[in-house]
């Protein structure tokens, strides 16, 4: 007999939405959206739907496996731990813990994910990975002018005379925010689109702005320039709330329109009217990932939240420089379930350079990898580099419900459980607020186990397990332990199925920011030299032109429509290839069309895929989803670079200049 239960997407997604899940004979049968969420109201995308699919499919990793001789074999739970715990055991005793690297991303977003941590914790402390691939400059770049990255509450879009979509195509990536932009338009608000791709949420706008990949940063300048010439910053702000304005004014003034112009390849009537529609408050700036994936990536976001800064809207109903809101993750008690103060070791790379992390560490050297909720062969940058340090490990371990390219170079591959296997709640700190209840619906496939599992029997081998004794309730009530004073509790969310978490709807509203001063800082203490930069891509015609003769286009590796990450494709049918978009100049140069086959290529590596060509794109621009793994043509980040952003902690996935030519046969 069918029934259908509550329950939430655990996907590393914007709008983290509420469920309702058919089970028919132990069985998930359908996933669909439940009409009960106060946010997401009964839709869900694509990506939540083939949930179904994932926890079904018959390649779903079923039991323990071990390379020997090269192939993997199946082997006992008991083996493989025993096997695992000795070499920890090893490792830690001959190196130093250290010797041990976790590897891990952001692919499931419950509670009881970060059970990791305390393992890890407990063990002595590894080598981390620190910083992010995904947003990590945006939100160092927020921490050091507002001193966190807050966000408005959805609802409060509703109060915007005018919002600026800036570089982020909300109607792939955050569908309940696109619904929200389309009935706040109803109502009067004007929307505007900036963007290097006219795409699907610049169909909404009512104004949709042309530029150049990775030069966003210069533009927000350009429209400070215009709102100051005009007379139309915010002095009141600027001059209580603020430190370092004189810094900005300076860097503002060491640069002209036209010059801005030039390189945005925005014109400057343009820059103008920007200047205009930013001083007729309030205006709420939603924010992209992508623009900020440039060695200028901390600045880019620094100048625009400089710009909402200077314009008045910070701190005001409908206003905002709305990037993340890690108000939602900071709820929780976190360090009571990792415990961070047990470890005794400590060393950390950054996520984009892991791979030389690995094969230049010494005292200790890495020589056994744990990876847990992630895909580094596919989503870090620079996959070449990625696969060579990965193999040169003495013991790799990866815990995953697939074989993904990373499981592929194994030694150990750990057959994990899926969402509907497991009770967790679910969050997300990027849009909205409310935390989602999911029970546990099916017994997990084969031998597959809950990650909290594998944790506690490693810890037991290990001589910590007593740390570990705990149920998976327990645990749960320990991460919400930080919220029982506010009324929310395990009992609570199990009952209701969602939870309106305790946060600032309207952040920095009482003008008291995080950082040192107290005050918005245009120049930040947190950092050495905290003024702002107008620096540019570092692989452009303007930085490097040399670069640029060889390697015309400018690449991006957006987000695919219909898989998270990589954690989808593999269910397409017909199977995924690697599709090639390309602005209609890059068609005309090169004198390609629809399905060409065609090389992509730099010096870091090349791939092969078929032509799409835009509608509309900046002149120059090319774009390769990413997440397709090797076994479809992938991955696209054979040709991304490594190299950090300006302040250390974000990847440079899009500073990436390539060329293109067609390919007689495939
Ligand atoms: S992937 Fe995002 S939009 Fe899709 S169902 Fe999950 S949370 Fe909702």
């Amino acid at each position: 007999m069918a029934t259908v239960h509550h329950s939430a997407c655990p996907l590393n997604c914007w709008d983290s939405c509420g469920f309702l899940v058919t089970v028919e004979d132990g069985k998930v049968t359908k996933v669909e959206g439940n009409p009960e969420h106060p946010i997401t109201q009964g839709k869900i995308c694509g990506r939540g739907r083939m949930l179904e699919n994932r926890t079904n499919s018959e390649d779903r990793l079923l039991y323990p496996l071990k390379k020997i001789g090269g192939s993997f074999q199946r082997i006992s739970w008991k083996q493989a731990l025993d096997e695992i715990a000795e070499k920890l055991a090893f490792y830690k005793e001959s190196l130093g813990s250290t010797s041990v690297l976790h590897s891990h991303d952001y692919a499931n977003s419950g509670l009881l994910s970060n059970l990791d941590s305390r393992f890890f914790n407990l063990y002595g402390g590894v080598t981390e990975l620190t910083g992010s691939i995904c947003w990590g400059a945006g939100i160092e770049a927020q921490n050091w002018d507002f001193g966190d990255a807050y966000s408005h509450a959805p609802e409060d879009l509703a109060n915007s005379k005018h919002v600026v979509i800036w570089g982020r195509n909300v109607a792939r990536t955050n569908m309940h925010l696109f619904q929200n932009l389309q009935a706040v338009k109803k109502n009067g608000t004007k929307i505007y689109v900036i963007d290097p791709i006219y795409n699907a949420t610049a169909k909404l706008a009512n104004e949709y702005i042309s530029i150049k990949p990775g030069f966003d940063g210069l533009l927000a300048a350009g429209i400070m320039k215009e709102l100051l010439r005009l007379n139309l910053q915010d002095e009141e702000f600027l001059a209580n709330y603020t430190v370092g304005f004189q810094h900005l004014k300076a860097l503002l003034d060491s640069v002209t329109l036209e010059y801005i112009s030039e390189v945005t390849e925005v014109s400057a009537d343009v820059i103008t009217h920007l200047a205009e529609i930013y001083a007729d408050r309030p205006v709420s700036t939603i924010m992209g990932l992508g623009m900020q994936r440039y060695e200028n990536g901390g600045n880019t976001i620094r100048l625009l939240d400089a710009l909402a800064a200077v314009s008045g809207n910070i701190g005001i109903p409908g206003g905002g420089a709305n990037y993340a809101n890690k108000q939602v993750g900071q709820s929780f008690a976190y360090n009571e379930m990792a415990l961070p103060e047990r470890k005794t070791a400590a060393r950390s790379f950054t996520m984009m350079r892991q791979a030389e992390g690995i094969l230049s560490a010494i005292d200790p050297e890495i020589k056994m990898g744990i990876v847990t909720c992630g895909n580094p062969l596919t989503q870090v940058p620079d996959t070449n580099k990625v696969k060579e340090a990965f193999s040169s490990l003495e013991t790799l371990v990866v815990i995953d419900q697939y074989m993904t390219d990373t499981a592929v170079l194994a030694d150990y591959v750990l057959p994990a459980a899926t969402a509907f296997e497991v009770e967790d709640v679910y969050y997300s700190s990027m849009y909205h607020h409310y935390v989602n209840h999911g029970p546990k619906l099916v017994e997990p496939p084969g031998e597959a186990k809950p990650d909290a599992w594998i944790w506690a029997e490693l810890a037991n081998r290990l001589g910590f397990g007593e740390e570990f004794n705990f149920t998976r309730e327990e645990f749960m009530k320990m991460g919400l332990s930080s919220l029982a004073e506010k009324g929310i509790t395990l009992e609570k969310i199990r009952t209701e199925k969602f939870a309106e978490l305790p946060v600032d709807k309207i952040p920095w509203a009482d003008r008291n920011f995080k950082t040192p001063s107290g005050k918005y800082e245009f120049t930040a203490s947190a950092a050495p030299d905290g003024k702002v930069k107008l620096s540019l891509p570092s692989e452009s015609k303007w930085t490097n032109p040399a670069l640029a003769e060889k390697y015309p286009y400018s690449l991006l590796t957006i987000h695919p429509l219909r898989s998270n990450h990589s954690q989808h494709f593999h269910l397409f049918q017909p199977e995924p290839y690697v599709k090639v978009e390309i602005a209609s100049s890059v068609a005309a140069e090169k004198g390609l069309k629809e399905q060409d086959h065609v090389r992509v290529w730099n010096d870091r590596g090349e791939i092969h895929g078929k032509v799409a060509v835009l509608k509309a794109a900046h002149p120059g621009t090319v774009n390769i989803d990413e997440g397709l793994s090797a076994r479809f043509g992938g991955s696209v980040n054979q040709l991304t670079s490594s190299r950090e952003s300006d302040n250390g902690l974000g990847s440079t996935l899009y500073d990436c200049l390539v060329n293109i030519e067609k390919l007689e046969k495939d």
